[in-house]
């Protein structure tokens, strides 16, 4: 079932006209409570299956998404397969590996005064589940808290971002031809459609964006005591120090931050650099950038696009905040922001205040590690936080006194592409977490089970108490 209409009638950042009525919103609700009641989402052949197909329909529509994703976000084929497309079926693959692990019950110890019984956790699916997602990676992160939804058993409505109206359209058009349709539904649109979802009842919102619509999600979810998960941003800096191996750092900073056109939740935002090493460093970055991307970036097949005007009006004044190294230019029309560096940066610019979410790097100097600690400690928890550093004090020291939802050493971004790793903010950049087993774990419930034997029944516990009673139980709790 899909809720959607055609691509045709999408406008970018079209927030307020609706794509789906009320009524239509509310029967897919009802719809997939009434799937997940019937209980055919619970056996574990029914969720590999409907993981198989969701690989399938990755798998056989690759074309048509990546496309998709090039129309919304001038994404390249190669960053369309590393982050979105190919990053799913690894995660579809790895939970197909080990959903019948994960999924078994799990035995605890039972304490002597309460024997003789066996204790376990089982993992119960929570049921009707609500996915919203944002535009920077629709595909990834809409289909990727959909694996683990599938995989602990739930049934779904999905909410793709209407910023990235192509992707949607895909989404919608594709997921019902593959999966169970009384179980998984997508409901296209924009604030309209998800306020009316937002007062549905579901047993878990799954929401990925900014922290202003994550407080509306998280109001509305207190209405119905639903739990939240929330991936939210933030600014993650990114330390360099006196010892960083300077060739490594430029290569992988630059990459990660214009990855995307830096429109990635975990992209360096900025960056806070050892003053002895500071103008060796930006030398290596605009030689990089060249060697990324040639001499104009505007022609480059590898470089995107920002997603709308909205945004191409928001990030345009920040490129005044500093003075250039690299970049600066831009073309309204084809929404185009050159990958721009800045240097000589105010810690009180505009371009400090809130997470740029675009291909702009300020970096500011730093006279030792102990001063970038200070500056992150100063601000809301992050994302993420990179340090890059030859040694492992340093290192060690950032780690242990910062707190942020993630962390590499002498990387950045990368730590995604490890599905043991739960990915997930801290504070205001988030709550929960997912990827692989942890989606599993966030998408289940815990149920605690004591399975007690009959054939022995002490009186202990039973009244009338007296002292005696008492001096035993003293002795086995
Ligand atoms: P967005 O505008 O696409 O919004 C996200 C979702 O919220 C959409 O589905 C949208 O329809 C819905 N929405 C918007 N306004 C709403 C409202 N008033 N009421 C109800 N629903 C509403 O995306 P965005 O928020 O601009 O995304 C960018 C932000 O997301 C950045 O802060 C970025 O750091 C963060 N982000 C986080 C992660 C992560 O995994 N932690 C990943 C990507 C992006």
């Amino acid at each position: 079932m899909t809720l959607s209409s055609h691509v045709e009638t999408h406008k970018p950042s079209a927030t307020t006209s609706r794509f789906t009525s009320d009524d239509e919103i509310l029967a897919a609700v009802s719809r997939v409570r009434e799937t997940f009641d019937s209980g055919i989402t619970r056996p574990l052949d029914w969720r590999e299956r409907e993981l198989r197909q969701l690989q399938r329909m990755v798998e056989d529509n690759e074309e048509e998404f990546l496309e998709a994703l090039h129309k919304d976000l001038g994404k390249c084929r190669m960053e369309g397969v590393i982050a979105e497309t190919g990053f799913i079926v690894n995660e579809i693959k790895l939970t197909l590996k080990n959903l019948r692990k994960w999924a078994k019950p799990e035995r605890v110890k039972v304490p002597v005064a309460v024997m003789p019984g066996k204790a376990y956790i089982v993992r119960e699916p929570l049921g009707p589940v609500l996915i919203i997602s944002p535009w920077n990676y629709p595909f990834q992160l809409l289909i990727s808290p959909l694996t683990g939804a599938i995989a602990a058993g739930n049934t779904a409505v999905l909410k793709p971002s209407e910023v990235a109206p192509a992707t949607s359209a895909a989404v919608a058009k594709l997921l019902p031809r593959y999966l169970d349709a009384s179980a998984y539904v997508v409901v296209e649109g924009g604030v309209a459609e998800t306020t009316t979802l937002l007062a549905q009842r579901f047993e878990h919102i799954f929401y990925t964006g900014n922290g202003a619509v994550a407080r509306v999600v998280m109001t509305a979810a207190a209405r119905h005591l639903t739990p939240v998960t929330l991936e939210l941003g933030g600014k993650s800096p990114c330390i360099v120090d006196e010892h960083a191996d300077l060739d490594i750092t430029a290569k992988r900073i630059m990459w990660g931050k214009f990855f995307n056109t830096g429109q990635t939740c975990v992209a360096p935002d900025y960056l806070l650099v050892h003053e002895s090493i500071h103008d060796a460093l930006l030398d290596k970055f605009e030689r990089t950038l060249q060697h990324f991307y040639g001499a104009d970036p505007q022609a480059s097949a590898d470089y995107g696009r920002i997603v709308n005007e909205r945004h191409f009006d928001r990030l345009l004044p920040l490129l005044d905040s500093g003075t250039l190294v690299a970049g600066g230019k831009s073309e309204r029309a084809s929404r185009y922001i050159a990958p721009t560096i800045l240097r000589d940066v105010s810690p009180d610019s505009p371009v400090m205040e809130d997470e740029i979410f675009g291909p702009i790097l300020p970096v500011l100097r730093v006279s030792n590690v102990d001063e970038a600690i200070r500056f992150v400690n100063a601000r809301a928890k992050p994302l993420a936080l990179y340090v890059f550093t030859n040694d492992k004090d340093t290192a060690e020291r950032v780690l242990s006194r910062t707190s942020s939802g993630g962390a590499c050493v002498n990387d950045v971004v990368a730590h995604l592409g490890v599905p043991e790793l739960p990915f997930g903010g801290v504070g205001p950049s988030g709550m929960g977490a997912y990827h692989g087993w942890h989606s599993f774990d966030t998408f289940s419930h815990k149920k605690s089970v004591l399975d007690k034997s009959i054939h022995l029944d002490a009186p202990l516990r039973y009244p009338p108490y007296g002292d005696n009673k008492l001096k035993w139980i003293k002795r086995l709790l």
